[in-house]
């Protein structure tokens, strides 16, 4: 089916500002509270919020099949569950509701106020039940960074990293949307020289420039999915913080791999941008250093290129930014991921979460950690106010920017931020 959502030449009649991360061309999916306390899945054009619910029971989704109540709801679970080729004709639709050349909804005052709300009107919602939350290891560049700091340069990766894109199950509890302050956690560590470990609040709290993809009901118990077929059951991305406490990291992290160091929080971006949306963005995944098995050679462009920013705002200060990066640095794509997941049968449901793991890329500015960008703490990082961060400290804002640009459209992800609060 065409994505005539996606037409670089669409234009349409709500006032947009020209480097928007949300043109016509964009229309991610969310979940917001609305001014009456309404909660309902909704789309975002510039800096509107639209009611997808109330679309619906206007009847501007009419000839789609949709059930009466599936964007009354305070997930977008059961929508995701309808499969790729529902969210294609609903976001093709909202493209021609919102086209310069139709103007129904527009002409018409009352759909136009019960449909139509300002950003500041609305709260940004959790857009997804998340059922079970996986995080990856698929950055080269960040895992020999860190095998180079806490093993050594030559033998940098493990045996396995070349060949398995490596990941672990994390926890769904503690994912939160952008916006949302986080307290800095308590926790066992172990002091340099010291024979016995403390509990008290991690010292070296960091962010891990990530993105997560949500997938749909894929397969059953037993069945895996194909790696060229993968795509078809990732519904979209969000921007993706996954917090970390290293020096608790470091103590409990044997044998069993991450734990509480990793659980505390994980900040979204609200908005989940489709697959659909970023097709433009398209590249080739990095040419694997190793021959592949079977099962993990992927066909074709699988990769996306999408630009990524870290800022630290200290409270009463100005950003600064820390972190150029880029999702095509990957060298394990979605596809290879959930292939992999999937290898053993293990069943992948709508709403699941799956991190991509820090991205770095090959220079030392586009590295997605402060573990990395201070190389653990020997090469501080100065702030615009002339402080200096190896971590982050209580009261930091850490932010992260995403968005693809080609030389006709520009298709963003909002801002992922969360504030960082004394420990209790
Ligand atoms: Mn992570």
């Amino acid at each position: 089916m065409p994505i005539t959502a996606n037409d670089p030449n669409r234009k349409t009649w709500l006032p947009l500002n020209k480097d928007t991360d949300f043109p016509i061309q964009n229309i991610p999916f969310g979940v917001f509270l609305t001014r009456d306390d309404i909660i309902t899945v909704g789309t975002r054009i510039g800096d509107f919020a639209i009611d997808l619910g109330a679309l619906h029971q206007l009847g501007y989704f009419k000839g789609i099949e949709l059930t009466d109540d599936i964007f009354l709801q305070d997930t977008l679970n059961d929508f995701i569950s309808d499969g790729q080729k529902t969210w294609r004709l609903v976001r093709n639709r909202i493209a021609d509701i919102f086209d310069e050349k139709n103007t129904a909804l527009k002409d018409n005052t009352s759909h136009y106020d019960r449909v139509i709300f300002t950003m500041d009107e609305v709260e940004m919602q959790l857009p997804v039940q998340v059922g079970d939350y996986t995080d990856f290891y698929s950055s080269k560049e960040h895992a020999t960074n860190v095998g180079s700091m806490f093993r050594d340069a030559e033998n940098a990766l493990m045996p396995n990293w070349l060949h398995i894109p490596v990941g672990y199950h994390g926890r769904s509890s503690s994912i939160i949307p952008s916006g949302i302050n986080v307290r800095r956690p308590n926790g066992q560590t172990l002091p340099e020289g010291a024979e016995n470990p403390t509990f008290g609040p991690s010292k070296l709290i960091d962010f891990e420039l990530e993105m997560a993809f949500i997938t749909t009901d894929a397969n059953d118990l037993g069945e895996p999915i194909p790696v060229n077929q993968a795509e078809e059951y990732i519904f979209g991305l969000v921007l993706f913080n996954d917090w970390s406490a290293r020096d608790i990291q470091k103590w409990e992290y044997v044998p069993l791999g991450p734990f509480l160091a990793k659980n505390f929080a994980s900040t979204i971006s609200p908005w989940i941008v489709t697959l659909d949306a970023l097709q433009p963005f398209k590249v080739e995944s990095p040419n694997p250093v190793k021959e592949l098995l079977p099962y993990l050679k992927s066909n074709g462009k699988k990769s996306y290129d999408i630009h990524l920013e870290v800022f630290i705002t200290p409270e009463k200060s100005t950003p600064t930014k820390v972190s150029s990066s880029n999702f095509k640095y990957m060298y394990w794509n979605m596809s290879q991921q959930l292939a992999h997941h999937t290898s053993n049968g293990c069943p992948v449901k709508s709403g699941d979460m799956m991190g991509s793991g820090t991205i770095s890329g090959p220079t030392p500015d586009s590295y997605g950690s402060m573990l990395e960008l201070s190389w653990n703490g020997q090469k501080p990082i100065k702030l615009n106010d002339g402080t200096e961060r190896k971590f982050i400290n209580d009261n930091d804002t850490v932010t992260f920017l995403g968005f693809c640009q080609n030389k006709n459209v520009r298709i963003g992800f909002g801002e992922c931020s969360t504030k960082i609060l004394p420990a209790l």
